[in-house]
C-alpha cells in the first residue's frame, strides 16, 4: 500500500473539518476525492502533504508512519503536491519555476528532469524563458503540475487542476494526467469536476462535511443512481436535477445536521 490514512481528524480551532476519514491509495492508481465546496477535500490533501497537522489519526506512506514528519521531508520521501490555485511564481521564468520543484535533487538530476518536463509539456517548452505570470490559466496549471513532478514523486497530489479552465483545456490536462500515471506516478486528485475526474480514475471517495459517505470503483460510482443524483446530477447529460431532487441540501460551508444522504451503500467489494 502506497498511502494509508486511518481515522484522520483535522480541526481549525474548534471546527472539525475532517471527522475521522480512512482511505488508501495503491501504487499505480489514480484515486479521486470528490465532494461539494467545504467538504474537506483541500484539508485532506494539505494534511497528507504536511501543510496541516491532524488532531488525530495516522498517515502511512510505504508502510511508514509519517504523521509527524515535516512537509519538506515528505517531498524527499516521494510525496509532492501541486497546490490549489496553482501557486506558481509569476515573476520567475517557466524554467526557474520548474527548477524550484527540484530543490531536493542533484544538479544533474535536476537538468534531466527538466528535459523530461519540457517534453511532457511542449507548451511550456515554447515558453521556457517567459515569466510564469504571463502564461494562460491552463499553462499555469501545467507549470504547477510540472513543478510538483520535478521532485520525482511516487505519489502526486493535485488540488482541483481543472479549476477555472475551459473544457478543452481541462480535457488536455486530464489527458496529461493519464500520461503521467501511465509512466508510473500514482495520483491522488481532488476535483469538483466529478464526471471527468471519475472517468480518469480507478477509484474514488465521496466526501461530505468531513466524512466519507461513499467509495468504490470510479466506474461503479459513475453508474450508481444515488451518487449520480446527489453528486453528479448537474453534470450528467439528461439528468438535470429539478426541484425535489435528492441532491445534498447543505449550503457550501454549512454543516449537515443529519447523516449523509443516500449513497453510503457504495463500497469496495
Ligand atoms: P473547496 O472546494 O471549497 O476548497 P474543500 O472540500 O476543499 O472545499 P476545505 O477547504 O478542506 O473543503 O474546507 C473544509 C472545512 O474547513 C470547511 O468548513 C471550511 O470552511 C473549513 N476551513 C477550511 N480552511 C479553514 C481555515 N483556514 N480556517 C477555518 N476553517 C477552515
Amino acid at each position: 500500500m502506497l498511502l494509508e490514512i486511518a481515522d484522520l481528524h483535522v480541526h481549525y480551532g474548534k471546527i472539525e473539518a475532517i471527522a475521522g476519514i480512512s482511505l488508501t491509495v495503491e501504487a499505480g492508481e489514480i484515486v479521486t476525492l470528490i465532494g461539494a465546496n467545504g467538504a474537506g477535500k483541500t484539508t485532506t490533501l494539505k494534511t497528507i502533504s504536511g501543510l496541516r497537522r491532524p488532531s488525530g489519526g495516522t498517515i502511512r506512506f510505504f508502510g511508514r508512519d509519517i504523521t509527524g514528519v515535516a512537509g519538506h521531508q515528505r517531498v524527499r520521501l516521494g510525496l509532492s503536491q501541486a497546490p490549489e490555485g496553482r501557486g506558481i511564481f509569476p515573476g520567475m521564468t517557466v524554467q526557474e519555476n520548474l527548477e524550484m520543484g527540484a530543490y531536493a535533487r542533484s544538479r544533474r538530476n535536476k537538468s534531466s528532469r527538466l528535459d523530461d518536463m519540457l517534453a511532457l509539456f511542449p507548451q511550456l517548452a515554447q515558453r521556457r524563458y517567459q515569466q510564469g505570470g504571463t502564461l494562460s490559466g491552463g499553462e499555469q496549471q501545467m507549470l504547477a503540475i510540472g513543478r510538483a513532478l520535478m521532485a520525482e514523486p511516487k505519489l502526486l497530489l493535485l488540488d482541483e487542476p481543472s479549476m477555472g479552465l475551459a473544457p478543452l483545456i481541462v480535457a488536455q490536462i486530464f489527458s496529461i494526467l493519464r500520461e503521467i500515471n501511465e509512466s508510473g506516478t500514482t495520483i491522488l486528485l481532488v476535483e469538483q469536476n466529478a464526471v471527468q475526474a471519475l472517468g480518469l480514475s480507478d477509484r474514488a471517495y465521496v466526501l461530505e462535511t468531513g466524512r466519507i459517505v461513499a467509495s468504490g470503483r470510479a466506474s461503479a460510482l459513475l453508474d450508481d443512481p444515488a451518487v449520480r443524483s446527489a453528486y453528479l446530477g448537474a453534470e450528467v447529460p439528461g439528468s438535470v436535477p429539478g426541484p425535489g431532487s435528492t441532491g445534498p441540501d447543505t449550503v457550501p460551508g454549512e454543516v449537515a445536521e443529519e447523516g449523509p444522504p443516500a449513497p453510503a451503500d457504495v463500497r469496495d467489494s
